[in-house]
């Protein structure tokens, strides 16, 4: 399959907070990607920002050492290593103060064109609002302005529309671009290309045959570096009300007119609106544990032995719209878990009725969007266990792995990061939050935080390398169901 790579024009993108670990992890290393695929015109400029005073060779020194540390792959290939010094020479740096005046002239003068011109905000949120004020007021903002926008975006319905409110002053929504790079991933492209692009599963998508839909966003790692902004937000401010949000979104969305960012986003926002509150019993909070022996846990990691902050959360989510009303969404998400996996499983119901009688069994149809590791989507289908002895029925899987059917380009899709950039200077905000979505789900998560803080909740503790606390499966075996297995 042959590679095809949109052009887009020469652009400037200015990557405020170049310096963090965002920015070397993800943000230079697909730049470097996307410039590989060909993708990065002739003049077009990244200019790093930052307070400290790297110069324009430091900060191409340092994107080097990114990427050899996050993308090793990278430049592993002799023409690629050749190719990082082209790249380096599209980079510039300018030293500014988001809190001050100091260094805008200068990135002014750097920006002496009016054409697509991005500012990526990959600095913390309480700078989001000063570099907006401070963009507009020296005068850096035209027309073909975008700024993007990571998260979290706000603590609570309260400070996302406060920040909303902040960002709209100085620019429009369509100027906007709030990430979520879930929405990047090329599965979750793939989800409505399935749904939408093929009669088969469309008909069936709805409460008369699907049972329930499970998703699953699974991480082995423990809070690492973001100790203490993690320990002020937890997994369902910072799990659940964006990543596990959008899925849902997208899964229980009603087809929209066109694959065009509002009509997208409209339908992504009604089912927001249509998700009943969440009752008390219907979550689950965990916090994992140390075993007492050679494992760390969440509280000694934050340095906080009384913190009440959840590493995990598990929830039946109910939309009631004439498509989904009766069918449940169990959501979960947590950290050192058995593996690192995002999978989302759409359980079909049973066949009403077996022409092969009890001994052959029940099997029902599942379809397995895995959205890493291995993306790839899978159907379980029922058939005959092969050879004598009767009619026994097996599941066994259709699996569509994107590797195996798309080859090289299946096996190494753009990483989100760089999908979701070349989004923005293409000027598509369809893979992105719009404001009124992002409050609608703060909206959502709000009650359920303040019932917990009311209540004195306690999250209960788990096991680490395990799926979480038991309380999560017996939320599940109420319903006289399970979950699948957390499997890398
Ligand atoms: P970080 O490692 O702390 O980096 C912060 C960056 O901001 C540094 O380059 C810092 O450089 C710069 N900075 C700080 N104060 C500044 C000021 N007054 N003016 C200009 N620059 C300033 O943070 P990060 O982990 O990269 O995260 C950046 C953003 O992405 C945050 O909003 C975070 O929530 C979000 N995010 C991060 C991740 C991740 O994996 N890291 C994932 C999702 C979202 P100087 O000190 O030199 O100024």
């Amino acid at each position: 399959m042959v590679s095809r790579v949109i052009p887009v024009d020469a652009f400037d993108l200015v990557v405020f907070g170049c310096t963090g670990d965002l920015a070397r992890r993800k943000i230079l290393p697909a730049l470097f990607r996307r410039y590989c695929a060909g993708q990065m015109p002739n003049g077009a400029r990244v200019i790093g920002a930052a307070r400290r005073d790297m110069g324009g060779d430091g900060f191409r020194q340092m994107t080097a050492e990114a990427i050899a540390e996050f993308g090793p792959e990278l430049v592993a290939s002799e023409a690629n290593a050749q190719a990082l010094d082209g790249f380096l020479a599209h980079l510039d740096y300018v030293a500014v103060d988001a809190r001050g005046d100091a260094g805008w002239q200068a990135l002014a003068a750097c920006l002496p064109e009016d054409r697509v011109r991005a500012f990526y905000f990959s600095v913390g949120p309480a700078l989001f609002g000063d570099l907006a004020q401070r963009i507009h007021s020296h005068g850096l903002a035209s027309a073909q302005t975008r700024i993007v926008v990571e998260k979290p975006f706000g603590q609570d319905l309260g400070t996302a529309r406060a920040l909303n409110a902040t960002l709209a002053a100085h620019f429009d929504e369509g100027q906007i671009y709030r990430i979520d790079h879930y929405l990047g991933k090329e599965t979750v492209q793939n989800l409505m290309a399935v749904r939408f692009g093929n009669v088969l599963f469309e008909p069936l998508w709805n409460s008369q045959y699907v049972d329930h839909i499970q998703i699953t966003v699974a991480e082995s790692v423990g809070v690492g570096g973001r100790a203490e902004y993690y320990d002020g937000a937890g997994a369902m401010r910072d799990m659940m009300q964006n990543h596990l949000m959008q899925l849902l979104c997208l899964i229980a969305m009603e087809p929209p007119a066109q694959f065009e960012p509002d009509a997208v986003r409209d339908e992504k926002l009604k089912v927001i609106r249509a998700l009943d509150p969440v009752e008390p019993h219907h979550i689950v909070r965990g916090q994992y544990a140390s075993n007492g022996v050679d494992q760390t846990g969440y509280r000694d990691e934050v340095r906080n032995p009384r913190t009440t902050t959840e590493t995990y959360v598990a929830l039946k989510a109910r939309i009631s719209n004439w498509r989904w009303s009766g069918t449940p969404f169990y959501l979960r998400t947590g950290k050192r878990l058995a593996a690192r996996s995002s999978v989302i499983n759409v359980m079909f119901k049973d066949a009403p009725h077996s022409i092969f009688g009890a001994e052959a069994g029940r099997h029902a149809n599942v379809l397995t969007i895995r959205l890493q590791p291995n993306e790839g989507i899978t159907l379980h289908v029922t058939i005959k266990e092969p050879g004598q002895g009767g009619m026994r029925l097996v599941d066994v899987p259709l699996d569509m792995s994107f590797a195996d059917a798309l080859g090289e380009e299946g096996e190494n899709p753009p990483d989100a990061y760089e999908r979701l950039i070349m989004d923005v200077i293409r000027g598509n905000q369809t893979l992105f939050m719009r404001g009124d979505e992002v409050e609608a789900a703060w909206g959502w998560t709000d009650p359920v935080i303040a019932g917990w803080q009311k209540r004195g909740d306690v999250p209960k503790p788990y096991d680490i390398g395990s799926a979480g606390p038991g309380d999560a499966d017996l939320l599940m075996r109420r319903d006289k169901r399970e979950w699948r297995g957390i499997r890398p």
